[in-house]
Protein backbone atom coordinates (compact mmCIF):
# COMPACT_ATOMS: atom_id res chain seq x y z
CA UNK A 1 0.00 0.00 0.00
CA UNK A 2 1.28 3.20 -0.70
CA UNK A 3 1.77 5.78 2.18
CA UNK A 4 -1.38 6.49 3.93
CA UNK A 5 -2.34 9.67 4.07
CA UNK A 6 -3.72 9.17 7.96
CA UNK A 7 -2.31 6.96 10.71
CA UNK A 8 -3.71 6.60 13.68
CA UNK A 9 -1.91 4.38 16.15
CA UNK A 10 -3.56 3.31 19.44
CA UNK A 11 -5.27 7.11 19.98
CA UNK A 12 -6.71 7.51 23.66
CA UNK A 13 -8.81 10.04 24.28
CA UNK A 14 -9.85 10.08 27.84
CA UNK A 15 -11.91 13.05 29.59
CA UNK A 16 -11.19 13.90 33.28
CA UNK A 17 -14.35 14.00 35.18
CA UNK A 18 -14.32 16.90 37.71
CA UNK A 19 -15.08 16.03 41.47
CA UNK A 20 -15.44 17.50 44.74
CA UNK A 21 -13.54 15.39 47.62
CA UNK A 22 -11.00 13.03 47.73
CA UNK A 23 -10.85 9.56 46.33
CA UNK A 24 -8.78 8.69 42.79
CA UNK A 25 -9.61 10.71 39.56
CA UNK A 26 -12.08 8.88 37.13
CA UNK A 27 -12.39 9.55 33.63
CA UNK A 28 -14.49 8.91 30.60
CA UNK A 29 -12.92 6.62 28.50
CA UNK A 30 -14.16 7.80 25.31
CA UNK A 31 -11.30 6.78 22.92
CA UNK A 32 -9.35 3.48 23.81
CA UNK A 33 -6.64 2.39 21.39
CA UNK A 34 -8.24 3.04 18.09
CA UNK A 35 -5.78 1.86 15.35
CA UNK A 36 -6.14 2.11 11.52
CA UNK A 37 -4.81 4.05 8.22
CA UNK A 38 -6.58 5.69 5.13
CA UNK A 39 -5.33 5.77 2.23
CA UNK A 40 -5.19 8.70 -0.06
CA UNK A 41 -9.15 8.72 -1.65
CA UNK A 42 -10.61 6.15 0.74
CA UNK A 43 -13.61 6.47 2.80
CA UNK A 44 -13.75 4.81 6.23
CA UNK A 45 -17.34 4.73 7.67
CA UNK A 46 -16.97 4.97 11.67
CA UNK A 47 -19.79 3.30 12.89
CA UNK A 48 -21.36 2.38 16.38
CA UNK A 49 -24.10 3.31 19.09
CA UNK A 50 -24.57 6.55 20.48
CA UNK A 51 -21.45 7.48 23.14
CA UNK A 52 -19.28 4.61 21.47
CA UNK A 53 -16.94 7.23 20.95
CA UNK A 54 -17.21 8.14 17.00
CA UNK A 55 -16.91 12.14 17.45
CA UNK A 56 -14.46 11.97 20.43
CA UNK A 57 -12.34 10.00 17.33
CA UNK A 58 -12.98 12.32 14.47
CA UNK A 59 -12.17 15.42 16.71
CA UNK A 60 -9.23 14.10 17.70
CA UNK A 61 -7.76 13.14 14.90
CA UNK A 62 -8.19 16.49 13.85
CA UNK A 63 -6.51 17.87 16.86
CA UNK A 64 -10.17 19.58 18.11
CA UNK A 65 -9.19 17.55 21.67
CA UNK A 66 -5.48 17.06 22.63
CA UNK A 67 -5.33 13.19 22.82
CA UNK A 68 -4.70 11.50 25.83
CA UNK A 69 -1.91 9.28 24.49
CA UNK A 70 -1.32 7.46 21.04
CA UNK A 71 0.01 8.71 17.65
CA UNK A 72 -1.72 10.57 14.60
CA UNK A 73 0.23 11.11 11.28
CA UNK A 74 -1.14 13.38 8.41
CA UNK A 75 0.72 12.93 5.12
CA UNK A 76 3.54 11.06 7.13
CA UNK A 77 4.24 13.80 9.36
CA UNK A 78 3.68 13.11 13.28
CA UNK A 79 0.61 16.15 13.77
CA UNK A 80 0.22 14.37 17.59
CA UNK A 81 1.59 16.95 20.03
CA UNK A 82 1.35 20.06 17.35
CA UNK A 83 0.97 23.16 18.97
CA UNK A 84 -2.65 25.03 17.51
CA UNK A 85 -0.41 27.75 15.84
CA UNK A 86 1.50 24.57 14.10
CA UNK A 87 -1.91 22.96 13.08
CA UNK A 88 -3.37 26.00 11.65
CA UNK A 89 -1.86 25.82 8.26
CA UNK A 90 -2.58 22.23 8.08
CA UNK A 91 -6.69 22.62 8.89
CA UNK A 92 -6.74 24.21 5.34
CA UNK A 93 -5.84 20.24 4.62
CA UNK A 94 -8.08 18.78 7.29
CA UNK A 95 -11.86 19.60 7.47
CA UNK A 96 -14.80 19.05 9.47
CA UNK A 97 -18.30 18.52 8.49
CA UNK A 98 -20.40 18.89 11.50
CA UNK A 99 -23.95 17.12 12.18
CA UNK A 100 -26.45 19.19 12.66
CA UNK A 101 -26.30 21.93 9.93
CA UNK A 102 -28.82 24.57 12.08
CA UNK A 103 -26.25 25.37 15.10
CA UNK A 104 -22.75 25.22 12.49
CA UNK A 105 -23.75 28.11 10.74
CA UNK A 106 -23.88 31.61 12.12
CA UNK A 107 -27.72 32.87 11.58
CA UNK A 108 -26.18 36.76 11.46
CA UNK A 109 -24.10 35.73 8.52
CA UNK A 110 -24.80 35.47 4.79
CA UNK A 111 -23.85 32.57 2.91
CA UNK A 112 -21.67 34.31 1.12
CA UNK A 113 -19.80 35.39 4.46
CA UNK A 114 -20.30 32.01 5.65
CA UNK A 115 -18.14 29.88 2.73
CA UNK A 116 -15.64 33.00 2.37
CA UNK A 117 -14.61 32.28 6.02
CA UNK A 118 -11.76 29.81 5.30
CA UNK A 119 -10.17 31.58 2.36
CA UNK A 120 -10.12 34.73 5.08
CA UNK A 121 -8.64 33.05 7.99
CA UNK A 122 -5.90 31.35 5.85
CA UNK A 123 -5.31 34.48 4.19
CA UNK A 124 -5.81 33.15 0.78
CA UNK A 125 -7.35 35.63 -1.99
CA UNK A 126 -8.67 32.95 -4.69
CA UNK A 127 -8.04 33.67 -8.03
CA UNK A 128 -11.23 35.82 -9.94
CA UNK A 129 -11.55 37.03 -6.48
CA UNK A 130 -14.03 35.90 -3.62
CA UNK A 131 -17.69 36.18 -4.92
CA UNK A 132 -16.82 34.42 -7.54
CA UNK A 133 -15.03 31.54 -5.96
CA UNK A 134 -17.49 31.46 -3.42
CA UNK A 135 -20.44 31.03 -6.09
CA UNK A 136 -18.27 28.10 -7.45
CA UNK A 137 -18.26 26.16 -4.65
CA UNK A 138 -21.98 26.99 -4.36
CA UNK A 139 -23.05 25.70 -7.36
CA UNK A 140 -20.47 23.15 -6.58
CA UNK A 141 -22.36 21.59 -3.81
CA UNK A 142 -25.81 22.21 -5.65
CA UNK A 143 -26.48 25.50 -4.27
CA UNK A 144 -28.50 28.64 -5.96
CA UNK A 145 -25.53 30.81 -6.76
CA UNK A 146 -27.57 33.77 -6.98
CA UNK A 147 -28.44 33.26 -2.95
CA UNK A 148 -25.05 34.47 -2.09
CA UNK A 149 -26.93 37.31 0.03
CA UNK A 150 -29.07 34.79 2.05
CA UNK A 151 -29.28 33.94 5.32
CA UNK A 152 -29.09 30.28 6.82
CA UNK A 153 -32.43 30.60 7.72
CA UNK A 154 -33.93 30.85 4.89
CA UNK A 155 -32.76 27.52 3.15
CA UNK A 156 -33.61 24.08 4.13
CA UNK A 157 -31.82 21.45 6.57
CA UNK A 158 -30.47 19.81 3.27
CA UNK A 159 -29.33 23.41 1.95
CA UNK A 160 -27.98 23.92 5.11
CA UNK A 161 -26.12 21.06 5.08
CA UNK A 162 -24.22 21.65 1.76
CA UNK A 163 -23.29 24.92 3.13
CA UNK A 164 -21.35 23.26 5.85
CA UNK A 165 -20.35 21.32 2.54
CA UNK A 166 -19.06 23.91 0.49
CA UNK A 167 -17.48 25.84 3.25
CA UNK A 168 -15.48 22.19 3.88
CA UNK A 169 -14.59 21.74 0.69
CA UNK A 170 -13.14 25.85 0.15
CA UNK A 171 -9.51 25.58 0.60
CA UNK A 172 -9.54 22.01 -1.36
CA UNK A 173 -8.70 19.24 1.99
CA UNK A 174 -6.91 16.66 1.34
CA UNK A 175 -9.02 14.83 4.39
CA UNK A 176 -12.36 15.27 6.03
CA UNK A 177 -14.25 14.04 9.21
CA UNK A 178 -17.96 13.85 8.13
CA UNK A 179 -19.36 13.64 11.79
CA UNK A 180 -22.94 12.37 10.95
CA UNK A 181 -23.74 14.74 8.00
CA UNK A 182 -26.81 13.41 7.58
CA UNK A 183 -28.28 12.15 10.43
CA UNK A 184 -30.38 15.57 11.58
CA UNK A 185 -32.08 15.45 7.74
CA UNK A 186 -35.19 13.93 6.46
CA UNK A 187 -34.48 10.37 5.03
CA UNK A 188 -35.47 11.60 1.58
CA UNK A 189 -32.54 14.22 1.52
CA UNK A 190 -30.22 12.14 3.20
CA UNK A 191 -29.16 10.12 0.09
CA UNK A 192 -28.93 13.21 -1.62
CA UNK A 193 -26.26 14.71 0.60
CA UNK A 194 -24.46 11.62 1.01
CA UNK A 195 -24.38 11.33 -3.26
CA UNK A 196 -23.20 14.59 -3.46
CA UNK A 197 -20.23 13.59 -1.05
CA UNK A 198 -19.42 10.45 -2.76
CA UNK A 199 -19.15 12.52 -6.29
CA UNK A 200 -16.65 14.90 -3.94
CA UNK A 201 -14.27 12.29 -2.99
CA UNK A 202 -14.28 10.89 -6.28
CA UNK A 203 -13.61 13.98 -8.32
CA UNK A 204 -11.40 15.71 -5.49
CA UNK A 205 -9.64 13.13 -4.40
CA UNK A 206 -11.00 13.92 -0.74
CA UNK A 207 -9.97 10.98 1.70
CA UNK A 208 -12.93 10.61 4.23
CA UNK A 209 -13.87 9.37 7.94
CA UNK A 210 -17.80 9.39 7.66
CA UNK A 211 -19.32 8.83 10.97
CA UNK A 212 -22.69 7.40 11.45
CA UNK A 213 -24.58 5.24 14.21
CA UNK A 214 -26.33 3.48 11.25
CA UNK A 215 -24.68 0.87 8.89
CA UNK A 216 -27.13 1.75 5.99
CA UNK A 217 -25.97 5.12 5.75
CA UNK A 218 -22.04 4.71 5.58
CA UNK A 219 -22.79 1.30 3.43
CA UNK A 220 -22.60 3.33 0.08
CA UNK A 221 -20.26 5.69 0.48
CA UNK A 222 -17.53 3.65 2.28
CA UNK A 223 -14.87 1.54 0.99
CA UNK A 224 -14.04 0.30 4.16
CA UNK A 225 -16.09 0.14 7.87
CA UNK A 226 -14.65 0.03 11.36
CA UNK A 227 -17.21 -0.64 14.00
CA UNK A 228 -16.95 0.89 17.25
CA UNK A 229 -18.10 0.21 20.93
CA UNK A 230 -17.14 1.67 24.15
CA UNK A 231 -14.16 3.38 22.70
CA UNK A 232 -12.76 0.55 20.85
CA UNK A 233 -12.83 -0.92 17.35
CA UNK A 234 -14.40 -3.93 17.26
CA UNK A 235 -14.51 -4.80 13.71
CA UNK A 236 -12.93 -3.41 10.38
CA UNK A 237 -12.89 -4.70 7.23
CA UNK A 238 -14.06 -3.82 3.36
CA UNK A 239 -17.68 -2.87 3.12
CA UNK A 240 -18.59 -5.98 0.99
CA UNK A 241 -17.12 -8.60 3.69
CA UNK A 242 -18.39 -6.59 6.40
CA UNK A 243 -21.87 -6.76 5.46
CA UNK A 244 -21.61 -10.02 3.65
CA UNK A 245 -20.05 -11.47 6.59
CA UNK A 246 -19.73 -9.98 9.96
CA UNK A 247 -17.37 -11.70 11.92
CA UNK A 248 -17.87 -9.70 15.48
CA UNK A 249 -21.10 -10.73 17.30
CA UNK A 250 -21.58 -7.11 17.91
CA UNK A 251 -21.17 -6.33 13.71
CA UNK A 252 -23.78 -8.76 13.33
CA UNK A 253 -26.25 -7.15 16.17
CA UNK A 254 -25.78 -4.22 14.62
CA UNK A 255 -26.25 -5.51 11.13
CA UNK A 256 -29.58 -7.34 11.92
CA UNK A 257 -30.92 -3.90 12.94
CA UNK A 258 -30.82 -3.17 8.97
CA UNK A 259 -33.63 -3.89 7.09
CA UNK A 260 -33.60 -6.12 3.88
CA UNK A 261 -34.42 -4.46 0.30
CA UNK A 262 -35.82 -7.80 -0.76
CA UNK A 263 -38.94 -7.88 0.90
CA UNK A 264 -38.86 -11.70 0.90
CA UNK A 265 -35.82 -11.26 3.05
CA UNK A 266 -37.00 -8.61 5.27
CA UNK A 267 -40.29 -10.56 5.96
CA UNK A 268 -37.74 -13.30 7.58
CA UNK A 269 -34.94 -10.82 8.92
CA UNK A 270 -34.04 -12.45 12.17
CA UNK A 271 -33.09 -9.22 14.70
CA UNK A 272 -30.62 -9.87 17.23
CA UNK A 273 -31.42 -7.66 20.21
CA UNK A 274 -28.87 -7.29 22.27
CA UNK A 275 -29.56 -7.77 26.16
CA UNK A 276 -28.57 -5.11 28.96
CA UNK A 277 -27.89 -1.25 28.82
CA UNK A 278 -24.69 -0.20 27.33
CA UNK A 279 -21.85 0.20 30.30
CA UNK A 280 -20.34 3.52 31.47
CA UNK A 281 -17.89 4.51 29.73
CA UNK A 282 -16.26 5.70 33.18
CA UNK A 283 -16.28 2.35 33.91
CA UNK A 284 -15.81 -0.18 31.29
CA UNK A 285 -16.32 -4.20 31.57
CA UNK A 286 -13.20 -5.75 31.77
CA UNK A 287 -11.85 -8.28 29.16
CA UNK A 288 -14.19 -7.74 26.24
CA UNK A 289 -15.88 -4.36 26.84
CA UNK A 290 -18.93 -6.58 24.80
CA UNK A 291 -18.86 -9.19 27.17
CA UNK A 292 -21.67 -8.16 29.27
CA UNK A 293 -23.90 -8.05 26.33
CA UNK A 294 -22.74 -10.69 23.92
CA UNK A 295 -24.56 -14.41 23.16
CA UNK A 296 -21.14 -15.75 22.63
CA UNK A 297 -19.29 -14.63 25.64
CA UNK A 298 -17.25 -17.40 28.06
CA UNK A 299 -15.17 -17.04 31.06
CA UNK A 300 -11.56 -16.26 28.66
CA UNK A 301 -13.94 -12.86 27.55
CA UNK A 302 -14.62 -11.59 31.31
CA UNK A 303 -11.31 -11.53 31.75
CA UNK A 304 -8.73 -11.05 28.52
CA UNK A 305 -8.84 -8.41 26.35
CA UNK A 306 -9.17 -9.21 22.78
CA UNK A 307 -6.68 -7.43 20.22
CA UNK A 308 -8.10 -6.38 16.47
CA UNK A 309 -6.66 -9.51 14.55
CA UNK A 310 -6.84 -10.06 10.90
CA UNK A 311 -9.36 -13.25 9.93
CA UNK A 312 -10.14 -14.18 6.50
CA UNK A 313 -10.51 -10.65 4.83
CA UNK A 314 -11.29 -8.68 8.06
CA UNK A 315 -9.92 -7.15 11.03
CA UNK A 316 -11.88 -8.51 14.37
CA UNK A 317 -11.32 -7.98 18.33
CA UNK A 318 -13.16 -11.06 19.62
CA UNK A 319 -12.14 -14.54 20.83
CA UNK A 320 -14.86 -16.03 19.34
CA UNK A 321 -15.45 -14.53 16.45
CA UNK A 322 -17.89 -16.10 13.53
CA UNK A 323 -16.82 -18.12 11.05
P1 LIG B 1 -22.97 10.36 19.45
O1 LIG B 1 -23.41 9.53 18.28
O2 LIG B 1 -24.03 10.48 20.50
O3 LIG B 1 -22.33 11.67 19.08
P2 LIG B 1 -20.37 9.20 19.76
O4 LIG B 1 -20.20 7.78 19.44
O5 LIG B 1 -19.92 10.19 18.75
O6 LIG B 1 -21.84 9.50 20.19
P3 LIG B 1 -18.77 10.68 21.61
O7 LIG B 1 -19.57 11.92 21.37
O8 LIG B 1 -17.41 10.61 21.08
O9 LIG B 1 -19.58 9.41 21.11
O10 LIG B 1 -18.73 10.42 23.18
C1 LIG B 1 -18.05 9.33 23.79
C2 LIG B 1 -18.13 9.48 25.30
O11 LIG B 1 -17.32 10.59 25.70
C3 LIG B 1 -19.54 9.79 25.79
O12 LIG B 1 -19.72 9.11 27.02
C4 LIG B 1 -19.53 11.28 26.00
O13 LIG B 1 -20.43 11.65 27.03
C5 LIG B 1 -18.08 11.52 26.42
N1 LIG B 1 -17.58 12.86 26.08
C6 LIG B 1 -17.51 13.40 24.84
N2 LIG B 1 -16.98 14.63 24.90
C7 LIG B 1 -16.71 14.88 26.21
C8 LIG B 1 -16.15 15.99 26.93
N3 LIG B 1 -15.75 17.09 26.30
N4 LIG B 1 -16.04 15.88 28.28
C9 LIG B 1 -16.42 14.75 28.92
N5 LIG B 1 -16.95 13.68 28.31
C10 LIG B 1 -17.11 13.73 26.97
Amino acid sequence: MAEPILKVDNLVKHFPIKKSGRGPASFVQAVSGVSFELAAGETLGLVGESGCGKTTTGRTILKLNEPTSGSIFFEGRDITRLKPSAMRPLRAQMQIIFQDPYSALNPRQTIGKIISAPFEIQGVEPAGGMKQAVQALMERVGLNPEHFNRYPHEFSGGQRQRIGIARAIALKPRFIVADEPVSALDVSIQAQVINLLDDLKAEEKISMVFIAHDLSVVQHISDRVAVMYLGKIMELAATADLFAMPRHPYTKALLSAVPLPDPRNERTRERIILQGDLPSPINPPKGCVFNTRCWKAQEKCRTDEPTLLTIGKSQVACHFPID
